[in-house]
């Protein structure tokens, strides 16, 4: 089994079922109080190398920039990938089942692994349609380089 898990946020934990229960943890499940902060639910990512997966998009972003930027030479802040979904559980309902199968990047289909490996953002629009960006990436490992 491909080593890749998803970590959700609250806001999307209704989703939880909606996705395969063996690879999702939700907040609660990794250990997180309700009222936890997005900077420690992307430090808790990064430990248990999981993919993030919430609704709210631009603070994710904005969190993993600024925790990507904390890393030092010998202390890696690379993370695992982020899933930013429409906040209307109805669309959640309806696109995800498809998702894994609709996944393009660079003019090619990919599968949820390589989301995880080379920390790719996949954003799903209103539509269900996903659009899939690099995340920016550890500067010392340089890993994009090597993708
Ligand atoms: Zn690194």
């Amino acid at each position: 089994m491909e080593p890749y898990r998803f970590l959700l946020d609250r806001d999307v934990s209704r989703a939880a079922s909606l996705f395969p229960a063996r690879r999702t943890r939700t907040v609660a499940d990794v250990g997180l109080p309700e009222n936890a902060k997005d900077a420690a639910i992307v430090e808790k990512a990064w430990e248990l190398e999981t993919i993030i997966v919430t609704s709210n998009g631009d603070d994710f972003l904005r969190e993993t920039r600024k925790f990507l930027r904390s890393t030092k030479k010998k202390d890696c802040h690379d993370l695992f990938g982020l899933v930013i979904l429409p906040n209307k559980y109805e669309i959640q309902k309806r696109t995800l089942d498809e998702l894994g199968s609709r996944l393009r990047f660079r003019n090619r289909g990919i599968g949820w692994n390589e989301v995880w490996r080379k920390n790719l953002c996949v954003r799903v629009k209103a539509t269900g349609n996903p659009e899939v960006t690099q995340l920016p990436r550890c500067f010392y490992c340089n890993k994009a380089d090597s993708t």
